[in-house]
């Protein structure tokens, strides 16, 4: 039996996929936000499953020209995007260095896990002084994934990555 390549093909293509960054938030990568969810060799393809976040991103073409571009790059030419919707994007999927790297980077990241986002009450914290003393500016920033808020402790202003 000859071995088959496709188990390395198909890791390559993740690593490539999984590297490609957030157009919108260029800190974090698609497999961080848990915007990668799957890549599978389908025929002759390599099939990348990518979940859009909030609908109200538009980055979502980008991203699946950035992925392609990826896997070019990475020596992979049969390649296609399938968008899958369901199950919904939370911020539930974004990982714990995910949330670091946001508050590393001014930005106060969506609330806990499992938290109800309808009703969360709970204060968001400033990234910088770690003060709850903060107030809400507006609900929608330069994206709507984001709102922006300010911190009347340290008085500088900075986006919050909206739970959803
Ligand atoms: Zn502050």
């Amino acid at each position: 039996m000859v071995s088959t390549p496709q188990p390395t093909l198909r890791d390559r293509a993740w690593s490539a996929a999984a590297a490609v960054p957030d157009p919108e938030l260029p800190m974090l990568t698609i497999a961080e936000l848990g915007i990668l969810r799957g890549v599978e060799l389908v025929d002759r393809f390599v099939e990348v499953t990518i979940t859009p976040t909030y609908s109200g991103c538009p980055a979502m073409a980008a991203i699946a020209l950035d992925i392609e571009r990826a896997l070019h790059e990475a020596g992979i030419e049969n390649t296609r995007i399938r968008l899958v919707l369901a199950p919904a994007w939370t911020t539930d999927w974004l990982t714990d260095e995910a949330r670091a790297k946001l508050a590393r980077n001014g930005i106060a990241p969506p609330g806990a896990r499992g938290s109800n986002c309808l009703f969360d009450n709970t204060p968001v914290p400033c990234p910088r002084c770690e003060s709850n003393a903060t107030e809400r500016i507006a609900e929608f920033g330069a994206t709507a994934c984001k709102s922006i808020w300010r911190c009347t402790a340290c008085r500088e202003p900075f986006d919050h990555f909206k739970c959803h």
